[in-house]
């Protein structure tokens, strides 16, 4: 087997990274069916080709290239990632685990050795959550979560439909045929960038993910009263921004109390009502985003910050509102695939890590399905959805070829 061709990476991921619809800001900016998104997918979908790699689309728009495996009657093993970004995101996220996916496929086909199973490459329709607030789109319609009705109404910010921009945009045919089963796919691998610090501080090449951490959103209202802010006294108000920064602190400190890296609590988007200098805010609308690698810790969490609303409202005389926008279950690797990757990991003399992710992937969609595991290369100072993000291509090269490697022994195994 050849190594990983540094200039496919190389210019890959260069070339991806000028499809941005931010190209004034830093960073890269590359939501859901944009011009940016459609470029990108041209520019994936020839690679696909040139690769000699048979393509096809789905409705969604997740794009495949199959490479055949001798016994076409067995279940495929796929690898993949995504390849859109958050607004003002790096080079490197999503993007590594799509071209290492095409890249593994052209090493399996280029040194002519044999496999089973056929061997496909994913390329996941909008993992980002940014254009239409649901984080591994793409792959939750493989699952069947989501289905054709669903993209009536899913809305974007400015109320446009996914059902309008995917049809304008020439997908939204043979629904039927996305959603896979269970035994439709023999098992998944994906290769991302780490987006934390734990593999560079412990200077380690490779990380085996074992789990990863799922996240549940809640959308919050406060409303408050909205007054004066020079002629209401301090103890005639019902100021909902102090209920906010209340609920903002209790996250912090109630996460912090469970001690595990992998439980995490977040504010990250809020909007205040009227938003001006010299009035009491009257509401404040805002989002809590809470990451666990076991349910029933993370299920705790937002019972506990429900408790705390009702604390409030009766202190403070607000009335708050909310709705649990997701749940999602923390998945874990499968075991035997895990050794699988460690396996590679020996034979190659890489050190490796076992290793929790705090980042969820369209990996966690699809354990649903399939075995799964992930490869993990170092992010530089552990920045991520950042234009800072980097990881050097020695790193990437390396990751590849751990991916194809397990790829093609998971493609010649009759059962795992
Ligand atoms: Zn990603």
């Amino acid at each position: 087997m050849n190594k990983a061709d540094r200039r496919f990476m190389e210019e890959g991921i260069k070339t991806l990274h000028t499809f941005n619809s931010t190209p004034d800001q830093p960073g890269n900016t590359r939501y859901i069916f944009t011009d940016a998104d459609m470029k990108a997918r041209e520019y994936l979908k020839s690679l696909i080709e040139e690769a000699g790699l048979e393509l096809y689309e789905d409705g969604i728009g997740n794009i495949f290239g199959v490479l055949r495996g001798e016994d076409r009657s067995l279940a495929p093993v796929w690898t993949g990632s995504h390849f859109d970004t958050v607004i003002n995101g790096g080079m490197y996220d999503g993007v590594v685990g799509s071209l290492g996916a095409i890249e593994s496929l052209k090493l399996i086909k280029e040194s002519g050795e044999k496999h089973l199973r056929d061997i496909v490459a994913v390329l996941f329709t909008s993992e980002e959550s940014g254009r239409y607030g649901i984080g591994c789109l793409g792959s939750h319609f493989i699952t069947g979560e989501l289905g054709f009705e669903d993209t009536k109404r899913i809305k974007d910010d400015e109320g446009i439909s996914l059902y309008d921009t995917m049809t304008s945009r020439g997908y939204g045919k043979d629904f039927e045929k996305i959603a896979k089963k269970k035994g439709d796919i023999f098992a998944f691998l994906e290769l991302h960038i780490e987006q934390g610090p734990i593999l560079e501080k412990q200077g380690i090449p490779i990380g085996i993910v074992t789990g990863i951490t799922a996240p549940s959103y809640i959308s919050v209202s406060i409303k408050g009263e909205q007054r004066h802010a020079g002629s209401t006294p301090m103890n005639a108000r019902k100021d909902s921004m102090c209920a906010f920064a209340e609920i903002v602190l209790e996250l912090e400190a109630y996460a912090k109390s469970l001690g595990h890296p992998n439980f995490c609590a977040t504010v990250g988007k809020v909007n205040v009502s009227p938003n001006a200098s010299n009035v009491i805010p009257g509401e404040v609308r805002f989002t809590i985003d809470l990451r666990g690698i076991e349910a029933e810790p993370k299920d705790k969490m937002t019972e506990n910050i429900i408790k705390f609303f009702d604390y409030l409202e009766a202190k403070r005389g607000v009335k708050i509102e909310y709705h649990i926008d997701a749940n999602d279950k923390p998945m874990f690797s499968d075991e035997k695939l895990v050794d699988l990757v460690e396996g590679v990991c020996l034979d190659k003399k890489l050190p490796y890590l076992k290793m929790n992710s705090g980042a969820y992937h369209d990996s966690l969609m699809m354990a649903k399905l399939c075995p799964m595991a992930m490869v993990f290369v170092p992010s530089r100072d552990g920045i991520s959805h950042d234009p800072g993000e980097y990881t050097s291509m020695e790193e990437i090269l390396e990751g590849v070829d751990v991916l194809c490697e397990s790829v093609l022994r998971a493609a010649n195994l009759k059962k795992l």
